[in-house]
């Protein structure tokens, strides 16, 4: 969790924050969304399925994850 606004020093106009940084944004989204139980999991996803109804998503060390849905945010230059 981070991506490019963890590198910045100064992130504006993001909705509810006038002004604030990059570093202090993550670490508020992700105690948000920690305190909704949502397990935050680090890891490089190298390949997945989405063909069928349960999505499937396989990281570098092996593992792999389920689920009904799934949100790319991969950056605007990584997506496809
Ligand atoms: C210096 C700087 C200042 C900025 N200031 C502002 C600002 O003030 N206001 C504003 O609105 N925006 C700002 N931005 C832009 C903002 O940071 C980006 O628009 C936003 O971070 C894009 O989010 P994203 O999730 O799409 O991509 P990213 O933030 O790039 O996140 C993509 C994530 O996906 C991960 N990833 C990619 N491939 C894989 C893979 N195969 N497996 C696992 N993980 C993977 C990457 O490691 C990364 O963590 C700034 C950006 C920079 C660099």
């Amino acid at each position: 969790m981070g991506g490019q606004a963890f590198t910045t020093r100064e992130i504006v106009n993001f909705p509810g924050f006038k002004s604030t940084s990059g570093p202090e944004l993550m670490k508020t989204i992700a105690g948000h969304a920690k305190e909704f139980g949502t397990e935050i999991i680090k890891g490089e996803v190298t390949d997945v399925d989405f063909s069928g109804e349960i999505k499937l998503i396989n990281t570098k060390k092996g593992q792999q994850y389920q689920a009904k849905a799934v949100i790319l945010a991969l950056a605007p230059n990584l997506a496809c």
